[in-house]
């Protein structure tokens, strides 16, 4: 048999940043093709299509300005172009696009297949929120792993060293192979049986971090912060294992767990621009826009969702700091319900 035929979905910050790691590890490859197809949503730069200009540049200089990417990573605007014949499929998207974009591949990817999900966040439809890599594997028939971590994109395209998690259900088939297209001398992964606590991990740290941000836009200091941050791991910790089953502890305890939630709190983007929601008073969709040329906020959607999720089941008041995020958001309640929410009395620890 040949070598494995890698696509990459999505050419954002992340999806930018991992096809050069991607590209890089395949360029000398036994185990994978050396062309790393990248679909990207085409759009017009300075006037011209994007995908032609990063395989010209050989830079997404939208998304990743001033890094180069290797020049076997091929950018296709065309979905079904990038996906088809793909021995592995890497979906790095927003995850408000990933259904979309999933059902337009329907019919399209080989059943030998493997995929992994890059995606912070969960699928809302329906009033369920599903996992991104069981969804995945639904919709296309494929088994579908996850990678998730302390991954903040500028960074670890500057190869300085992070760490990352990979979890997936066959760990001795699939662990391997990813770990080999995944892994740089500053990138080093572990890998985990734990796929649900891994995705609720990638989702709920973003609504931290829109918390986390608040806090600095209130200037509280790194006290009330850390109180943030274990606050909301506490709620992490209890969504994931009252509504997805065979959620760890441990898994907590990884890269994609407590350490992304401190980095996102420190240094994401939901952090900054929840900082000046608080400052500016502008709505954040509105700062989303000014601030992040094109790149997408991920926490104030998941804070709706799992508001939405909860009040229906009847379990805001188990969750007082996502309910927090939500109403200081989305209904004008004022910043400082941050720490309130907090308070042992009102906790349900
Ligand atoms: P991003 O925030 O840079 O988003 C922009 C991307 O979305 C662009 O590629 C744009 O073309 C695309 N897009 C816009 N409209 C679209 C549409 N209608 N359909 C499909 N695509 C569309 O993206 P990213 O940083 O690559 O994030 C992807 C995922 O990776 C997210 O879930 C994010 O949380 C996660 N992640 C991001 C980072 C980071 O530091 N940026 C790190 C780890 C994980
Ligand atoms: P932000 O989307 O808040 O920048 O977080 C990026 C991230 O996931 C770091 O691991
Ligand atoms: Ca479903």
């Amino acid at each position: 048999h040949g070598k494995l035929k890698v696509s990459v979905i999505g050419s954002g910050n992340w999806g930018s940043c991992i096809a050069r790691i991607c590209g890089d590890n395949t360029k000398n490859s036994k185990t994978f093709e050396k062309e790393i197809r990248m679909w990207v949503f085409e759009e017009k730069v300075n006037g011209r299509n994007l995908t032609e200009i990063i395989n010209e540049q050989h830079e997404n200089i939208k998304y990743l300005p001033n890094v180069k990417l290797p020049d076997n990573v091929v950018a296709i605007p065309d979905v079904t172009e990038a996906a088809k014949d793909a021995d592995i499929l890497v979906f790095v998207l927003p995850h408000q696009f990933v259904y979309k974009v999933c059902e337009s591949l329907k019919g399209v990817i080989p059943k030998n297949c493997r995929a992994i999900s890059l995606i912070k966040g969960l699928d809302f439809r329906d009033n369920e929120l599903a996992l991104f890599s069981e969804e995945i594997e639904k919709i296309l028939n494929i088994p579908c792993a996850a990678l998730s971590g302390a991954n903040i994109a500028s960074e670890v395209a500057e190869e300085k060293f992070s760490e990352a998690t990979i979890a997936c259900s066959n760990v001795d088939r699939d662990g391997p192979l990813f770990v080999e297209l995944f892994t740089a001398s500053y990138f080093d992964i572990r890998v985990i049986g734990d796929w649900r606590g891994l995705q609720v991990c990638g989702a709920l740290k973003n609504v931290v971090a829109v918390g986390s941000g608040i806090v600095d836009g209130l200037k509280l200091g790194n006290n009330a912060k850390a109180a943030v941050i274990r606050g909301g791991l506490v709620e992490m910790r209890r969504f994931g294992k009252s509504f997805f089953g065979g959620v760890h502890t441990e898994t907590f305890f990884e890269s994609c767990g407590v350490a992304d939630l401190i980095t996102t709190c420190a240094g994401g983007r939901n952090r900054r621009v929840a900082e000046a929601f608080v400052t500016t008073g502008k709505p954040m969709d509105v700062l989303e826009k000014e601030m992040l040329n094109g790149q997408s906020l991920q926490g104030t959607l998941t804070a709706q969702e799992v508001h939405d999720f909860l009040k229906q089941r009847n379990k805001l008041d188990e969750f007082p700091f996502m309910t927090a995020v939500y109403r200081i958001i989305y209904e004008n309640q004022p910043p400082k319900i941050i720490v309130e929410c907090l308070r042992s009395k009102q906790s349900f620890n």
